[in-house]
């Protein structure tokens, strides 16, 4: 998982914790703060009707019907204002319904059906008409309202004084705030999520150029360096490490570049004293046949090893951009021609199919045409040495306003995992090949020639079936 996505997932987790404990602690508190204001209300209507009753003394059941009954049209006499407008109710010690205010007879409530252990509740009422001044009901017909209740002592008589308060608009005005509320913190989750996001994504970017950068520099050229943005900050001093380690892979890649180039200029001069000598011993005309056979074998490892001396000298010129490199409108059909002459001999000796095909009849680019000569002799031999039945073809052409040229063979092929060092100094397939006799430098110079050109150079093969050698080379008209 990407560092970015890791951060990103935890931060939000951290974000949406906290402000779910927030929200809900701000949510409980308003709660509260509604209900208790609302139980205050209620709480003060049942002390003052308790009030009134301890007024009047009452001490058994028939006082208190007396006192009840005693108002008009059956309201209390110590509320007779009190009209549709009070929910107040009277009931026995065992929760039988003794009276109450003409609201409570509209909208009875069984005291059974509630919780006598809690102080304060809320009841519900179904099925309500929207056209009474107190009882608002909500648009399917609900009224809510908050219930308390208080056991009376009366001299030897106890019973239960119930009032009630309607709290429909309120409890539907906390829901609206609560979605509210809910909306606000999801907002404000969505903009921290998303502001989140871009700052991961803007301290991360210099990572991502580093990562981008790096992907760019090639082990053909460790001169190129990253670029320091801020010395001071960790992705600074990152870039800077990077930078000496790039110093210090460029020195030991020079070093050994400069060993080769050294060794091969020592082993030069002698080598060519060697041959000569040897080969001034086998046009001697008083050596026996004897003698030369013996010696035949080592003029011929002489050769081998002159021919990679000079391959070696010819790479560290062109890896230090020594060698010559004169670019001239070049025809590649002439190019590749002479290349398919020069090899048609080997095709023949091997018995292979030897094909060359362009679709155009010029393929004009800027190039130097003794390197594009090497370049292309190196593939197409390499194709013929290691192809032992089928054919090698050279196919040319436009394509995208480039050049292609493809050399494909049916040979042995190379294995994917090896198939991406065959472009490296010294790579040789394994020994089975061996009696192939090569040192792994061609394909290196093929390579330094093609980037000399501007081009690119890649191959794909399936072992034992094909190997195809794409080139790709800018046109020029
Ligand atoms: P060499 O002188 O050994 O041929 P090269 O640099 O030209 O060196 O090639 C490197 C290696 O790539 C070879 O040793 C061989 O294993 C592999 N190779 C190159 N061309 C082909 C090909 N057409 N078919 C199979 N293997 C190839």
């Amino acid at each position: 998982m990407k560092i970015r996505t890791k951060l990103m997932i935890f931060f939000s987790v951290i974000y949406i914790l906290i402000i779910l404990a927030f929200g809900r602690i701000f949510y409980l508190n308003l709660i509260k703060i509604f209900t208790g204001s609302l139980e205050g209300k209620i709480g003060q209507m049942m002390d003052s009707i308790e009030k009134e009753l301890n007024k009047h003394g009452i001490s058994n059941k028939e006082e208190l019907m007396e006192l009840l009954n005693r108002g008009t049209q059956g309201e209390f006499a110590f509320r007779k204002d009190a009209g549709d407008y009070f929910w107040v109710g009277f009931y026995t010690k065992e929760l039988e319904y003794l009276t109450s205010t003409n609201l409570a007879r509209k909208f009875p409530l069984d005291l059974k059906t509630i919780d006598m252990k809690k102080k304060v509740q809320i009841v519900t009422f179904e099925n309500v008409p929207n056209n009474h001044a107190l009882f608002h009901s909500d648009s399917e017909g609900r009224v809510y309202a908050l219930v308390n209740k208080k056991l009376i002592r009366a001299g030897g008589f106890h019973f239960y004084l119930v009032v009630l308060l309607p709290v429909t608009s309120e409890r539907h005005g906390l829901k609206r705030l609560g979605k509210t509320t809910l909306l606000s913190f999801a907002t404000l989750l969505i903009i921290v999520i998303i502001s989140g996001l871009l700052f991961i994504a803007y301290t991360l970017k210099p990572i991502k150029n580093i990562v981008a950068n790096l992907g760019s520099i090639s082990k053909d050229d460790l001169s190129q360096r990253l670029k320091v943005h801020n010395k001071n900050d960790e992705i600074g001093e990152l870039t800077l490490s990077i930078n000496n380690l790039f110093e210090r892979l460029e020195m030991s890649f020079e070093h050994e570049r400069q060993f080769i180039t050294d060794l091969s200029h020592e082993f030069k001069t002698p080598l060519s004293i060697l041959r000569l000598t040897i080969e001034n011993i086998l046009n001697s005309p008083t050596l026996g046949d004897n003698e030369a056979e013996k010696l035949g074998p080592t003029l011929e490892t002489l050769y081998s090893m002159d021919f990679l001396v000079q391959k070696l000298l010819y790479l560290s010129r062109l890896e230090q951009d020594k060698c010559p490199f004169n670019p001239q409108k070049t025809d590649l059909c002439k190019t590749l021609d002479k290349v398919f002459e020069n090899l048609g001999l080997l095709a023949e000796s091997k018995g292979l199919e030897f094909r060359k095909h362009y679709k155009e009849k010029e393929l004009f680019l800027e190039g130097d045409p003794a390197l594009l000569y090497m370049a292309f002799y190196n593939i197409v031999e390499n194709a013929l040495k290691y192809t032992d039945r089928g054919s090698v073809l050279i196919l040319a052409g436009i394509k995208k306003h480039c050049l292609e040229i493809t050399i494909e063979d049916t040979g042995m092929g190379i294995s994917p995992e090896k198939l991406p060092l065959i472009f490296d100094k010294f790579y040789r397939e394994d020994s089975s090949r061996s009696e192939k006799k090569g040192y792994g430098i061609g394909l290196s110079i093929v390579k330094r020639i093609i980037y000399l050109h501007k081009g690119k150079i890649d191959a794909e093969s399936i072992p034992g079936v094909k190997t195809k050698f794409n080139i790709i080379l800018p046109l020029c008209r």
